[in-house]
């Protein structure tokens, strides 16, 4: 691998066929600053399709909570991702689906995806669904689980997809939090070669629920299931004789959209809830301009539907701009570990969006399977989900990338509905690992916990001080809790919950959940910091790392630790990676213990859950709060097991 630069300038072929370069990204982000109704005016004209136009573009107090984009002003999210684009683009593609086995596809044209819509949409309205109700939807990443949400959004109910990865006692929990009625599943879904049964959960989930009186199930994989006449519909079936033509229903641009529960790496999920005019704008704003997407391109995310970056930017998005947008029910590592490459090249993939876990993952496996793959139609990559360790953006550029495609870091969550801070391509140099500028219209700010402003080149939390048109609303049924948790700490402001640091060009880096800034003796250190220096060591595959009350340094620095396949647990290695740290980082940075182990806990899209990290080191294992959003619970019962427990 090459040295590691700090900055990579935006290069010759990047810059040659991107939409923005810097005088113009900075020329339109003055303008969103100064007028910000003139830009949101333009920028809603331009991107989406309105019925009647806004009364204002922006009534925002975020003291009283209270937060309105182009009220007044009329449309329907499903007519401007599906029925503007008929003239122009009826046989074109709208969805490529990638089955779990390879040799299972399909292309779904925007034609094709107006009647399935509509189908569906009418398939809900039989049902009695009306404006306004809460569907959940629980689905493996097939077309459907588009049509099912593209329908909900046609005729202003509001979804809520659940991850189809959770478990009976997660959709119960979110069916009954939104008081959903009906349920939209499949049978089964097959991930990895492995059947997950959706349907048995589904019934086992509403068993507790009493007014669920619909479940529409869609058939996957024919496999067995129970049958309750009163309840369940056959999807197929009940499409067949439905009319493909369903108006779309005018709604206001502040009627809810959708609903959607944050993945729980701090707390219980939280449904956040996001309204249509401006979460439409947002995402097909952002999807344009942060993935540079061009007209005709094949476009690839690889997030699932049940996350908030399935549905910014696999469909509503993309579809809104018109794209071809890829669904990929698998596993990166079916049938190995090349499967993503192996997709690229199959579709000819142009745009390729995913996380950094998955990078380490595949990058653990060596170079050859991404060698073996013809990757030169990819033009630009991304990552999303946390920080990138700088190593693994280097093996994503130069391994995947061949040193030619623009890499965005996209930092943004469920509550803010889209990209708010990312390296523009041609416009924002690369600096791997840190997260970028803001978008525009966004103002991001840091503060020390006291909320004072800090200028200039610092660290603290990350704060908005002004609303963006994608912005949550609300937390579903509990407006209060989303008045605490992320306007009531310095009022007027958005709070994120991460901390991050400003370089002297005016970059931002995340340093992680504020719970995860550490004081080491007066020294405050992100544990991505730490975790990133960890894994630059060839014996580590990854690592995470937390804060424990310590007496004298205030916090100390304990570290989780997962070696690569062909490294082994000794103390000698142990000794090593602690000084490998005090001479990446400096002294103070240390580590004070480092645990081996052979996995993490993670939610289910992958992120590591430091809060139950932290109750073990801290030595608290009664009190780990909520788990239900963990993708194995026997991981933490190793760890549990395995701590080291200290004075
Ligand atoms: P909960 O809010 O329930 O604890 P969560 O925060 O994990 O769950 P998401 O909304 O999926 O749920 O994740 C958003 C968080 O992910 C951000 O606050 C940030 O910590 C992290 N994140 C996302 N993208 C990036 C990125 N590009 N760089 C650094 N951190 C990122
Ligand atoms: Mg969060």
């Amino acid at each position: 691998m090459n040295e590691l630069k700090p900055c990579y300038p935006v290069s010759d072929k990047a810059k040659a066929h991107t939409h923005l370069d810097a005088a113009t990204y900075d020329a339109m982000y003055k303008q969103s600053i100064e007028q910000p109704e003139v830009f949101w005016g333009e920028q809603a004209e331009k991107f989406i399709d309105w019925y009647q136009p806004w009364d204002e573009v922006s009534k925002v107090d975020l003291k009283n909570s209270e937060i309105n984009w182009f009220s007044g002003g009329k449309l329907n999210v499903s007519y401007n991702c599906i029925d503007r684009h008929l003239a122009t683009k009826a046989n074109d593609t709208a969805i490529i689906f990638e089955g779990d086995d390879p040799s299972d596809d399909l292309k779904v044209t925007y034609q094709e995806l107006h009647d399935h819509v509509c189908r569906f949409a009418n398939l809900l309205k039989e049902r009695g669904v009306k404006k306004g109700d809460r569907v959940c939807i629980y689905m493996p990443m097939i077309p459907e689980v588009g049509y099912a949400m593209l329908a909900c959004a046609r005729i202003g109910a509001i979804h809520s997809v659940v991850f189809g990865g959770f478990s009976t006692e997660s959709i119960k929990a979110r069916i009954l939090d939104a008081d959903c009625q009906v349920v939209i599943t499949a049978d089964e879904s097959v991930r990895g070669g492995k059947r997950i049964p959706l349907k048995s959960n589904v019934d086992a989930a509403i068993a507790d629920c009493p007014n669920v009186h619909s479940v529409i199930v869609v058939t996957r994989t024919g496999g067995d299931i129970a049958w309750n006449e009163k309840v369940d519909i056959n999807y197929s079936e009940a499409v067949e004789n439905l009319s493909a033509v369903c108006e779309p229903e005018v709604m206001d641009a502040e009627d809810p959209l959708f609903i959607l529960y944050t993945s729980g790496s701090t707390g219980t999920p939280k449904g956040v809830v996001h309204t249509c005019g401006g979460y439409i704008l947002y995402a097909a704003m952002t999807h344009k301009y942060v993935f540079d997407y061009k007209e005709g391109e094949v476009y690839w995310c690889t997030a699932d539907a049940g996350w908030i970056t399935g549905h910014s930017y696999i469909f509503y998005g993309p579809l809104a701009n018109g794209a071809t947008t890829l669904v990929f029910e698998g596993v990166p590592t079916y049938p190995d570990a090349g499967r993503f490459w192996q997709v690229c090249e199959k579709h000819s993939v142009n745009v390729f969006y995913t996380a950094p876990t998955a990078i380490r993952a595949l990058m653990s496996v060596g170079d050859e399977l991404v060698e073996k793959a013809d990757l030169s139609s990819l033009r630009l990559l991304g990552t999303v989900g946390e920080p990138i360790n700088p190593e693994a953006w280097h093996w994503y550029y130069e391994v995947v990338g061949k040193s030619n495609c623009p890499i965005v870091d996209t930092w943004w969550q469920t509550e803010t509905g889209g990209i708010l801070i990312t390296s523009l391509p041609g416009a924002v140099d690369m600096k791997p690992g840190a997260a970028g500028k803001p978008f525009f219209g966004v103002q991001p700010a840091l503060f020390d916990k006291d909320g004072n402003t800090l200028e200039g080149e610092n660290q603290g939390l990350l704060v908005m001080t002004a609303s963006w048109p994608g912005q949550l609303r609300t937390v579903y049924g509990d407006h209060n809790r989303f008045y605490q948790t992320y306007l009531s700490q310095y009022p007027g402001n958005y709070f994120t919950g991460d901390g991050a640091k400003r370089d002297e060009d005016g970059f931002y880096w995340i340093t992680g959940r504020v719970d995860d800034v550490l004081n080491v003796s007066g020294h405050r250190l992100g544990t991505a910091e730490i975790e990133s220096a960890l894994v630059l060591h060839p014996a580590v595959a990854e690592a995470a790392v937390v804060g424990y009350p310590h007496e004298i340094k205030g916090q100390g620095v304990y570290c989780y630790v997962t070696l690569m396949g062909n490294a082994s647990e000794s103390d000698e290695l142990n000794t090593e990676l602690k000084e490998f740290v005090a001479k990446e980082l400096g002294r103070f940075a240390k580590p004070d213990y480092i645990q081996w182990a052979p996995g993490l806990p993670k939610t289910r899209s992958g992120k590591i859950m430091r809060r139950i990290l932290r109750k073990i080191a801290e030595n608290e294992v009664d009190s780990l709060g909520d788990t239900s959003t963990l993708a194995d619970p026997s991981v933490v019962e190793n760890l549990i097991s395995q701590r080291i427990v200290h004075g």
